[in-house]
């Protein structure tokens, strides 16, 4: 599998996307979103130096990482994070990446107090108020922002969104703008510029997403090549 090849083309996809806006690739972290692949495909991208690998499945997750998937690689929680979970996967990585409810946040808090650690979280929006998906709405994230400075074994880092799968380019791109826009504003209002990531971007779309301000793009089939659902 050629996952060294398609890391250093998606990097210059990136650098040429970021060099439109006045920035480097260097000023954007490649995510690799590694479900379904198995741990040697995880160690290929970390070989090939990934910036950090993102699971969606606690389950998954800690197969994986019992079969030493990510040694040497900072690992993310990308994907949806059941409150009876949370204790798997808080300590575990370095950002977890899909903290979409006020529940979660505290209990995101609670785990990481009984660990003794603070735990490194973006929040996750909900830029098209997808019934289906988990994340804040627009509306609500300045209360989560509050919440989660209150908590003291939370750190938020940034936003993380999803825009919906259906939507076509341009309104993607219109999403990512609604959720830079949510960024700079709790960047500047909230959090004093201490947020340094704005996770968006996947295969189809991260090179958009990096124009429209991303600093950290999620990949999976692109490096990984397809995944396939019925295994
Ligand atoms: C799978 C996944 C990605 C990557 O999707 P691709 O289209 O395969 O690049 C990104 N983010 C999340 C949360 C995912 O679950």
């Amino acid at each position: 599998m050629p996952i060294a090849e398609n890391i250093a083309r998606i990097r210059e996809q990136i650098d040429a996307a970021a060099r439109e806006s006045g920035r480097s690739g260097r000023d954007i972290a490649l995510v690799g979103a590694s479900k379904m692949n198995d741990a040697a495909a995880c160690r290929e991208a970390a070989a090939a130096g990934i910036d950090a690998l993102g699971e969606n499945r606690v389950q998954e997750m800690v197969k994986k990482q019992a079969e030493h998937a990510y040694d040497g690689v900072p690992l993310h929680f990308i994907g949806h994070l059941q409150r009876n979970k949370v204790h798997k996967v808080v300590g575990q990585v370095s950002l977890i990446q899909s903290a979409g409810s006020e529940a979660l946040l505290r209990d995101i808090d609670k785990a990481a107090e009984s660990l003794n650690l603070v735990q490194d979280v973006l929040l996750e929006v909900n830029i098209a108020g997808e019934t289906a998906k988990s994340g804040f709405a627009p509306e609500l994230l300045p209360a989560a922002g509050e919440l989660a400075l209150s908590l003291p074994h939370v750190r938020v880092l940034g936003l993380m969104a999803i825009p919906p799968a259906d939507a076509s380019p341009a309104e993607t791109r219109r999403y990512f703008d609604k959720v830079r826009t949510l960024y700079v504003d709790m960047a500047g209002n909230l959090f004093h510029n201490s947020l340094i990531y704005l996770s968006m971007g996947m295969s189809g779309d991260f090179e958009d997403a990096v124009r429209a301000g991303a600093t950290m793009v999620r990949v999976g089939s692109s490096i990984f090549g397809a995944r396939h659902y019925d295994t």
